[in-house]
């Protein structure tokens, strides 16, 4: 697909424009704040590390926080990509305009920015008008009837898929994963529906001497379940009535990019960017004030993509698609998390110092910077605080 404004972005020309009106000796200054900081927060978060971290950071509202400005960021909790404002317009108004085998063409084609329980609605409805010609709000009225049945076919689907890849990993048929699979296809038929937390939790386990690589890909295709059967049911409940773009908003909603703060607002947490990071809604609103410990059963896919959306953030950070006073950023979140999680979560990140090389380096190739060239510098800027030890 391509969005307007999605991949558009020219981080040469940004980088060149921003480095260029700035004067040489404020190259030298370390780091500038967009909002001054608040004594209050700072605080704040002192309290909250009871000093133990290094704390950076500025106080920013969560509108201004400049990682939810950038398109196609995947999320720092599920992985998918995430859509801004402007790019949920345009995935509702295409879908809301389509109908018959276009609009199974476009739900498809824009399903990546769809949340496991909107995909599973979408699909179901593209199902149903690839054969009747329908609309979206008729293709979901046409399956409502029977959306129990439909979702436990969509489910088996996906459960057939698994079987498969947990036949290749174990190379045998009978594997401790099979049977893990077969009694949750037992559960569907039965019309007892699905708990994916329960079911991820089960499969992780039976796959216990699987490799982190093989249990990562089987973990990454079973979070496409729904979370659970009532969950598809209640998008239908509230939208089955409604017009188009209601419905089609709907289906995208989730995956708009949202500011999370990692100690939730509610328990002290600070308007700062040490404790942003960008987050679909679909994973920001439920968590409310959840602990990590009871939210990694929810997700447990989130240590890995947080590591993933952070060499993101850094590869676009050095592409000069975020200010220079977000150099930091990567340490401060480390920390937040780390914190937060109790150990459970801790980044690998980039030094701000490497950042700043990294971005200069770049102005003079002018070459774009990958995740891969972050996981290289990583590693040898782990090098070097070896060799100065
Ligand atoms: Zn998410």
């Amino acid at each position: 697909m391509n969005l307007n404004g999605i991949n558009s972005v020219q981080p040469s020309l940004v980088f060149k424009t921003k480095e260029a009106e700035k004067p040489a000796e404020n190259q030298q200054v370390q780091t500038t704040s967009a909002e001054p900081k608040k004594s209050s927060d700072a605080g704040c978060l002192k309290n909250y590390f009871a000093g133990s971290v290094n704390f950076g950071g500025h106080h920013c509202k969560t509108s201004n926080f400049e990682v939810k400005k950038l398109p196609d960021v995947p999320c720092c909790c599920c992985g998918k990509p995430m859509l801004r404002e402007n790019d949920l317009q345009e995935c509702k108004k295409a879908v809301a305009g389509a109908k018959g085998e276009h609009l199974a063409a476009t739900i498809d084609e824009y399903s990546k920015y769809m949340r496991a329980d909107e995909k599973c609605a979408a699909t179901i409805i593209a199902d149903k008008v690839k054969e009747t010609g329908g609309d979206v709000g008729q293709g979901m009225r046409a399956t409502s009837q029977n959306l129990r049945e439909l979702t436990g076919q969509y489910a088996n689907g996906i459960l057939d898929g698994l079987d498969k890849m947990a036949k290749e990993a174990f190379k045998e048929d009978e594997n401790p994963m099979s049977s893990v699979i077969a009694k949750a296809r037992e559960g569907i038929a039965q019309g007892r529906g699905l708990d994916r937390s329960t079911f991820v939790e089960q499969l992780e386990k039976a796959g216990g001497r699987l490799g982190e690589e093989a249990q990562a890909k089987i973990q990454d295709a079973a979070m496409d379940l729904p979370q659970t059967f009532n969950h598809v049911q209640r998008i239908y409940d509230k939208y089955a009535g409604k017009k188009n773009e209601e419905i089609a908003r709907r289906l995208f909603s989730t995956a708009l990019t949202t500011a999370e703060h990692i100690h939730p607002h509610s328990l002290g947490g600070p308007d700062n960017t040490a404790n942003y990071i960008a987050e679909c809604a679909g994973c920001n609103n439920p968590r409310g004030n959840m602990d990590y410990a009871e939210w990694l059963k929810v997700h447990p896919e989130y240590p890995r993509k947080a590591q993933e959306h952070v060499e993101h953030v850094e590869a676009r950070l050095i592409n000069g698609e975020i200010g220079k006073d977000y150099n930091d950023w990567p340490i401060d979140v480390r920390a937040s998390l780390s914190k937060e999680s109790g150990g459970r979560m801790v980044l690998k990140v980039l030094n701000p110092s490497t950042i700043e090389n990294m971005r200069r380096e770049r102005g003079l190739s002018g070459k774009d910077v990958t995740v891969e060239d972050v996981r290289a510098a990583y590693e040898k800027q782990e090098a070097e605080k070896a060799e100065n030890k």
